[in-house]
């Protein structure tokens, strides 16, 4: 029990154990790592800027860049080989996550915002371009709508295609001043946006002002500056241990080894953990980063982590590692807040589908449709619609289906990001993402 000597001493001596840590925490330069998703309509110039990011960064040369380029024209989608460039290149710095900017695409752009914590959207600045993509139902709104929703707390506006406006300022301002009315109205805070002028083609304002064009009349960060200046993803370290197993490696003799990201906390040798839904307590007996042991790791990072004193066959991807003394809820019932996309036919009240989070994959009920909501303003248009059509924000309340006859980990959205955000779908199309909100 918690009372005994021997609990106490280890609590005691992981008390001290955790002030060693801390302490190695501050004085270490561990890098930080950077979820960053490109949203914006589609042809607004996402794939031309980040390739440039990257090429001119020195993250891919000119001849895989061709490459790519090649063999993605040769299947017709272009704009493909940046995703195919960001695939292969092991950039530290920044995770970019590719996001489509076609309606099709959609949900792809959605799984790519629901892992990301940062966002750049591009915007095209060409006469008509931008005003159509801000029309009522043009991607721009849309995309930024989701970002928001999904919790995207920075977000960088890239006002595009500069040199087809004349390099006009009174073009970017008034751009500027459209998007910034719509994000405010949209929930985004004053200082969680911010705006830069450019042009992907032309290379300018993205890693350097090459002529003087803007310069004229701009003086602000270049692209690659504004990435940098980016806080940093808030490092969780202070709360309760989380991890979601999203792999596991059976040693031959005994042992076992689970992978994936540290959501909260921080893990060190001989720690206890609990997994969860298993409620089974092990011990790590081996934290590895990239394949080499480290003395702890904390939230954000990747990690190995052998542990023992646990049945190896129980343990499966999608069990949560979490802290014995706080450790993560499971339910089978709780509400959200959902946005959908297109579904392919109207949400009723018994709704299936199959949700998506962290590394699991559940089938899920929604049971109520409790309300409906403004998208911009977040207030309640209507209690207890019958139905919920396209793009739609709304509370609903979720249950796990009564065939499965089991409890998953979650946690609020507010409390925990990663654990609380998922997305639905049906016939492996993504119809709507949400978050939790209320753990019944
Ligand atoms: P994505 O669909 O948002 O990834 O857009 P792409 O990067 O594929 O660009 C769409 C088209 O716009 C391509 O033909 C690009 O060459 C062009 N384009 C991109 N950026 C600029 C720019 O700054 N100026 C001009 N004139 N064209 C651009």
């Amino acid at each position: 029990t918690t009372s005994s000597p021997a609990s106490k001493q280890h609590k005691q001596m992981s008390a001290n154990r955790r002030k060693e840590i801390e302490k190695m925490i501050s004085g270490s330069s561990k890098k930080e790592h950077l979820n960053l998703v490109v949203i914006g309509h589609v042809d607004a110039g996402k794939s031309t800027i980040m390739g440039h990011l990257l090429y001119l960064n020195g993250v891919v040369n000119q001849k895989t860049m061709h490459k790519y380029e090649k063999e993605s024209k040769n299947i017709g989608k272009s704009s493909f080989s940046f995703a195919w460039v960001l695939d292969e290149s092991e950039e530290e710095r920044i995770t970019l996550l590719d996001a489509p900017g076609h309606r099709d695409f959609v949900p792809n752009m959605i799984s790519g915002a629901a892992q990301a914590d940062v966002g750049i959207l591009v915007v095209d600045a060409a006469p008509d371009a931008f005003e159509k993509g801000f029309e009522a139902d043009g991607q721009t709104k849309e995309h930024a709508l989701l970002a928001r929703s999904l919790g995207i707390s920075q977000l960088a506006v890239v006002v595009n295609k500069l040199d087809m406006a004349e390099w006009s300022q009174s073009r970017y301002d008034d751009i500027v001043g459209k998007m910034s009315l719509f994000l405010k109205a949209s929930g985004f805070r004053d200082k969680s946006f911010s705006f830069l002028p450019l042009s992907g083609l032309a290379g300018e304002n993205i890693v350097q002002r090459k002529s003087d064009v803007l310069n004229a009349w701009y003086n602000g960060p270049t692209l690659m500056e504004k990435i940098d200046s980016f806080d940093p993803a808030v490092r969780d370290i202070n709360k309760p241990f989380r991890l979601c197993i999203s792999d596991l490696y059976r040693a031959q003799v005994g042992g076992l080894t689970v992978a994936g990201r540290i959501e909260a906390g921080v893990v060190s040798k001989d720690d206890k953990l609990l997994i969860s839904p298993l409620n089974e307590v092990c011990t790590v007996s081996r934290v590895r980063i990239h394949g080499e042991a480290v003395e702890y790791a904390t939230a954000g990072d990747y990690v190995d982590i052998s542990i023992s004193g646990v049945d190896a066959q129980l343990v499966s991807s999608g069990n949560v590692l979490s802290d014995p003394e706080k450790p993560i809820g499971t339910t089978n019932r709780f509400k959200a807040q959902i946005l959908t996309f297109v579904p392919q036919r109207p949400i009723l009240n018994g709704q299936m589908a199959e949700m998506h989070y962290s590394s699991l994959n559940e089938a899920i009920v929604i049971t109520k449709l409790i309300a409906l909501l403004d998208k911009t303003t977040g207030e309640v248009k209507k209690k207890n619609p019958r139905v919920l059509g396209d793009h739609a924000t709304a509370v609903v309340e979720i249950q796990l289906s009564k065939s499965v006859q089991k409890k998953i980990c979650v946690e609020l959205y507010s409390e925990y990001k990663q654990l609380g955000r998922f997305t639905l779908r049906e016939n492996g199309k993504t119809f709507a993402a949400g978050i939790i909100t209320e753990i019944l």
